[in-house]
């Protein structure tokens, strides 16, 4: 099997939040989908590792914002690159009430559901949710998951459900014969630097675009 045709399938780029008693909390997400029109129902796929799991599992209810291409990818980072069991990810990030769900504000759209139904996967669970409120927030288009991937240069978390080590990523790389490069990789998020000035003469107080770690997080990498 070669994992990377799964790429082929589409996905857009969300925050989903829940509560955490009274703390707001999220984490990136890439995996949601309509379901049903009436009642409006949606499906989204979270990693039992993610602290939102517990967080919607406990309260019932979730939140999914949907970004925009204009959306400030550092709210990825935030998100996606940290836990909210030590983190309090909202606190770097403008959000509103909305059913008593945090949404983010720089997104496109959000949509807050109640719970009724979830199945288990070995990794991840998938909530059914039905549309409590529902509204757009920014005149923007969405973010697809390959924008993500290939203007933002950004990577997937590992308990994002699309996650394929870089091993295999490189072998299937090698047998479709791309050229060996050398590129710069975010040791926390995963971004590949692509400026156009040499990774080398960048300024010291270069940072992470997605989850704003230092030059020195940079690992060499050839392949
Ligand atoms: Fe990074």
């Amino acid at each position: 099997m070669n994992p990377t045709a799964l790429f082929k399938l589409s996905y857009g780029v969300y925050v989903v939040s829940s509560m955490d008693g009274d703390r707001p909390t999220g984490c990136t997400a890439n995996s949601a989908m309509q379901i049903t029109s009436s009642p409006a129902t949606i499906a989204i796929s979270i990693n039992h590792n993610n602290f939102t799991n517990q967080c919607i599992e406990k309260t019932g209810k979730f939140a999914v914002s949907v970004l925009s291409e204009k959306s400030n990818p550092q709210i990825i980072g935030t998100f996606g690159f940290q836990s909210g069991r030590e983190v309090n990810k909202f606190d770097s990030v403008a959000y509103e009430w909305k059913e008593d769900m945090p949404v983010v504000k720089d997104a496109c759209a959000y949509m807050v559901c109640k719970v009724i139904n979830k199945m288990e996967t070995d990794t991840h669970t998938i909530f059914l949710g039905e549309v409590l409120d529902a509204d757009h927030l920014e005149k923007e288009e969405p973010m697809t998951y390959a924008y993500y991937h290939k203007v933002i240069k950004g990577k997937s978390p590992k308990n994002a459900p699309t996650y394929i080590p870089d091993e295999i990523l490189e072998k299937e790389g090698k047998k479709s014969g791309e050229e060996k490069t050398v590129k710069y990789v975010c040791g926390i998020c995963g971004y590949v630097y692509d400026g156009e000035t040499p990774f080398e003469e960048l300024p010291d107080d270069f940072k992470c675009p997605i989850c704003k770690q230092p030059k020195s997080v940079f690992v060499k990498k050839e392949s």
